[in-house]
């Protein structure tokens, strides 16, 4: 096991490695903790994932913004001449077939980090489905890379 926080604090000392969206990335939705395995069998390590979570609630304001966007689009279109008539009805379409998918989807990880298992660099963790084992790629050593739920009971 690699302790996260010496690494981390050994990393945040180069700025570089860790950019500022990512900061305030990991700064929103809920903290998750993951275990990280190298597919090259070595020891595994911990890290953390950002994840969003809406409620019903939530999932059906995020459907109608994005419906109304949609169908803003439409609105406008109007006033380009001959693309309007891609564009009006591409747009009318696609509001409720993205308010769907909108309604649909519970959450998202938002992105996360933690420490490469083989290498010990820090790794940073891409937006992805919250589907595990999600596959990541260590930019330093190249190993491929799975992040499981550290614990799985935590949130059933
Ligand atoms: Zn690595």
């Amino acid at each position: 096991m690699v302790d996260l926080q010496t690494s981390i604090d050994k990393n945040i000392k180069e700025p570089s490695t860790i950019s500022e969206k990512h900061r305030e990335m990991m700064g929103r939705g809920q903290g998750v903790k993951v275990c990280i395995y190298g597919d090259r069998g070595s020891d595994s390590s911990n890290g953390e994932i950002r994840v969003q979570f809406w409620n019903k609630k939530e999932r059906i304001l995020r459907a109608l913004k994005f419906a109304g966007i949609c169908w803003g689009g439409a609105v406008v279109s109007v006033f380009f001449p001959v693309l309007h008539f891609v564009l009006v009805p591409g747009f009318l379409i696609a509001g409720p077939i993205v308010g769907i998918f909108m309604l649909k989807q519970e959450s998202v990880v938002l992105g996360g980090e933690g420490v490469c298992p083989s290498c010990h660099a820090f790794l940073p963790i891409v937006r992805s489905s919250y589907k595990f084992p999600i596959s990541e790629l260590c930019t330093h050593c190249h190993c491929g890379i799975k992040i499981e739920l550290a614990d799985k009971m935590a949130l059933s």
